[in-house]
């Protein structure tokens, strides 16, 4: 896995004050998409060992509420393994913080996906540049869905997402 940026204190991607990993790789080619830098598997940097310990760093202090797994797209094939391992260390060691995931998939082609079982929330869908608004919560386009994976996967019909939030704040 290969990735851009790692960034801290982040109050724009999710609750609470959060460290955020912007992987490399997405195929999904959004028109508009604000990080086509991303797009490349190839890019970025090698996510190693003082990557992975630049995390934990963040996730030792008691005000970070968790992680964010943004991009680039993390369930990329290239990024999907190494992610779903990392996030089960991380909820292993931090059993109270939270961890949130954006994909450009939708939550009805991924519900399945073993990796769910670490996300506390996932914003799901491409962004879609007609339905675009600045204002919305946790999200760029209308289309997109903040999950509460959790309690998703607790219903008896898992295709009906349990929203998150509202859309607006
Ligand atoms: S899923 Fe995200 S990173 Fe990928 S093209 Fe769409 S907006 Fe860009």
């Amino acid at each position: 896995m290969r990735y851009h940026n790692i960034t801290k204190d982040d109050m724009l991607n999710g609750d609470g004050l959060r460290v955020v990993l912007w992987v490399a790789g997405c195929s999904h080619c959004c028109k508009e998409c604000q990080n086509p830098v991303t797009w490349d598997p190839n890019g970025g940097l090698p996510f190693d060992e003082a990557a992975r310990q630049e995390i934990f760093d963040q996730l030792d202090k008691p005000y970070i509420s968790g992680i964010t797994f943004s991009g680039g797209d993390p369930l990329h094939s290239a990024n999907r393994f190494e992610v779903r391992n990392l996030m089960a260390e991380i909820k292993q060691k931090y059993p109270d913080k939270t961890i949130w995931l954006y994909t450009g998939d939708s939550w009805e082609n991924i519900q399945h996906y073993a990796i769910m079982q670490y996300v506390d929330v996932l914003v799901d869908g491409e962004f879609e540049a007609d339905k675009k608004d600045v204002k919305l919560l946790w999200k760029g386009s209308s289309n997109q869905r903040v999950i509460d994976v959790q309690k998703t996967l607790k219903q008896t019909d898992t295709s009906v997402p349990v929203l998150h939030c509202n859309d607006y704040a």
